[in-house]
């Protein structure tokens, strides 16, 4: 059973206002990390997407921090601007109830002129991407020497960026005498060797089970091989869920069911490694922004994948090790959502060590008296023109709403490419978005758009 954090040394300030935001119990990786962690230690933290992580360096963080001191003294770097962002807004929440903290975002995209006028108004933490990081200090806008805390957020993903040149040489400028804190969701010989060389006798914490699975509702199902795609249907009808994840063994399975369902005229994509890097980005952007309800995916397509907490984890068949499955159904229930994850297994597979006591359930107990039938609310316009072009989400929303009856809100995620870009929006606008587009300049220039069919 987790801890309260009020066991932990925090300051009042932080206990009480980690409480006004509803958090009582630690999660798991809260727990080991967090004790080291105010000590003063370096630490090298693992644990799945999800299990808390940003709360445990945050905590870190704020209570090291000398808020009367008008320096950087935290450095957090992450993978992307959006993961920054969401870092520093966290951050924020937990320290609204001190006094006059400081925080700053330095991430690449955004006008290198204005983050020199923040910092030349001083902040107290730094949340930021490599390449923007590294010009500033290069620059000399940006100065470590009075850093004591370094966190690096991601770190899997920043080595996958191919970002650890830009981190040397970032901690090349950062004070020897610090505190770094070092998180990732998985764990590797590449992700030790960062380790080796920035941490010193750190406290090393594996968390391998997810912590808040508590809200997840795990069940499973015997069923033949026969009648395993028909279970698939009836689970589907009787669930009714908008976003739904479904899992298979192979490759060839996931283009089965993908095909299948399409046929039964259930939108679903398929994304597996097979398909090529702009596939498979599409893909996600279309499950990701409400294009499609269903995503069938591999275990290692899914790795990695950024995706929001999904209402149904549907596994077609039982992966082969627990570990697996517990990263699967980890994509549904986050914190604060309840989640379902069900399980076809065969008769004779015996069911992995889950902490919970397993559901069994039989199929005769769903409802399939309507097939599945959830409609999808969003489409998605392809538009050839990226940040090249020096596009950005207000163009788009600015050329979109300026002399239409599209409102803002009918406009969904913008995601922005070198070259290209798509936009989602409420499926009954698209075709009046699609014209307005092909007619009307962004940001004085004309581009090709098309929709995206699915
Ligand atoms: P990670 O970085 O490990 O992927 P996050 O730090 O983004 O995970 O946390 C995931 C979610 O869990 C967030 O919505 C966060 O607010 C929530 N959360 C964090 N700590 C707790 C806690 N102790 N109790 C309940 N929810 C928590
Ligand atoms: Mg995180």
């Amino acid at each position: 059973m987790s801890t309260e954090f009020s066991q932990l040394p925090l300051s009042t300030v932080l206990l009480d206002n980690i409480k006004t935001l509803g958090y009582t119990q630690m999660t798991p990786i809260q727990e080991q990390s967090l004790p080291p962690i105010l000590e003063g230690r370096d630490v090298i933290a693992q644990a799945k997407t999800g299990s808390g992580k940003t709360l445990a360096f945050g905590l870190g963080v704020l209570e090291h921090l000398h808020v009367k001191t008008f320096r950087i003294q935290a450095l957090l770097i992450c993978p992307t601007r959006e993961l920054a962002s969401q870092v520093a807004g966290e951050l924020r929440r937990m320290a609204r109830a001190m006094h006059n903290v400081k925080i700053l975002e330095l991430c690449g995209g955004a006008p290198m002129k204005k983050q020199i006028h923040s910092l030349s108004h001083k902040a107290h933490i730094v949340v930021g991407t490599p390449g923007r990081l590294l010009a500033h200090l290069q620059r000399g806008t940006l100065s470590l020497e009075h850093l004591h805390t370094l966190v690096l957020d991601e770190a899997d993903r920043m080595l996958d960026m191919g970002f650890y040149d830009d981190i040397a040489a970032i901690i090349d400028y950062a004070p020897t005498k610090r505190q770094t804190l070092l998180f990732s969701a998985t764990f590797s010989s590449e992700i030790h060797q960062l380790a080796q060389k920035f941490l010193h006798h750190a406290a090393e914490i594996h968390v391998k089970h997810e912590p808040l699975d508590s809200q997840i509702t795990e069940h499973f199902y015997r069923v033949s091989e026969a009648s395993r795609q028909k279970a698939l249907f009836a689970l589907l009808g009787h669930y009714q869920k908008e976003r739904i994840l479904i899992f298979c063994n192979t490759k060839v399975a996931c283009d089965t069911i993908a095909d299948t369902l399409y046929e039964s005229g259930i939108d679903a994509l398929a994304m597996h490694s097979d398909l090529e890097q702009f596939e498979r980005e599409e893909t996600l952007i279309l499950f990701a922004n409400g294009s499609c309800n269903i995503l069938v995916a591999t275990d290692v397509a899914a790795r990695g994948l950024d995706i929001d907490a999904v209402d149904l984890v549907l596994n077609y068949e039982l992966p082969h090790d627990d570990e697996v499955y517990v990263h699967r159904i980890g994509r549904t229930g986050r914190a604060d959502r309840a989640g379902v994850s069900v399980s076809l297994c065969r008769g004779d597979e015996s069911v992995l060590e889950t902490k919970k006591p397993v559901l069994w359930q039989t199929l005769d107990t769903l409802d399939v008296s309507t097939p599945y039938n959830v409609p999808v609310h969003m489409e998605t316009l392809f538009i050839c023109g990226g940040k090249k072009e020096k596009l950005r989400p207000g163009d788009i929303v600015g050329a979109l709403t300026a002399d239409s009856n599209i409102s803002a809100d009918a406009i969904g995620n913008i995601t922005i490419f070198d070259k290209y870009t798509y936009v989602a929006l409420r499926k009954h606008l698209a075709p009046t978005a699609l014209e307005l587009l092909q007619k009307h300049p962004i940001k004085g220039r004309m581009f090709r758009v098309r929709q995206l069919k699915i």
